[in-house]
């Protein structure tokens, strides 16, 4: 059983300071809204935080891109939260940074998919996320964003096994 509260938080500030040693100017503000009634439930904890670091690597990525474009009159930000909800708990990453075009957005969880840079992305991180979430844990990942303005990702993982 594990604490997804804690499994994020180790996440993420693994993605946070692996960033920040690599690039002095990585200047995004992190917010956590983390469900303190969130209980521990069934899941790989190495898996689910393969797909947390990807979630958290790619909307560091987003905000910085942006930043870098608009030089100036921006606050890039990611924000992290998790909430128990009837049937399932949610763990949501939004970032306010360079979204995803409309006529891309059904190409992301496709293997090898990326718009970076060669060297910077495999395209592989969402395919991979795609596959632990649905198939290994019996969960949902969706997608939601609006070009420039912000990409949300929403992990839905059923509470099925869940102990107290
Ligand atoms: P990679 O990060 O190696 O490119 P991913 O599978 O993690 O591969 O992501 C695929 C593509 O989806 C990215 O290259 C990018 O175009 C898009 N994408 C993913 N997350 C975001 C995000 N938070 N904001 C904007 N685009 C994103
Ligand atoms: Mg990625």
């Amino acid at each position: 059983l594990t604490p997804i509260n804690a499994l994020t938080e180790e996440y993420l500030r693994l993605a946070y300071h692996g960033l920040r040693a690599k690039n002095k100017d990585f200047n995004t503000t992190l917010v956590t809204d983390l469900d303190k009634s969130l209980g521990k439930i069934e899941v790989a904890p190495q898996e689910l935080g393969r797909v947390l670091l990807n979630l958290f690597n790619n909307a560091f990525y987003a905000t910085q891109q942006k930043k870098a474009r608009l030089n100036g009159q921006y606050e890039p930000e990611v924000k992290v939260t998790t909430r128990q909800l009837d049937g399932s708990i949610q763990i949501r990453v939004r970032d306010n940074g360079m979204g995803i075009p409309e006529n891309v957005q059904s190409k992301i969880f496709q293997p090898f998919f990326t718009t970076k840079p060669t060297g910077q992305g495999t395209g592989l991180g969402l395919s991979l996320s795609y596959d632990i979430i649905t198939k290994g844990h019996g969960g949902e990942l969706e997608m939601q964003s609006k070009e420039d303005i912000y990409t949300e990702f929403i992990i839905r993982l059923p509470l099925k096994n869940k102990e107290f």
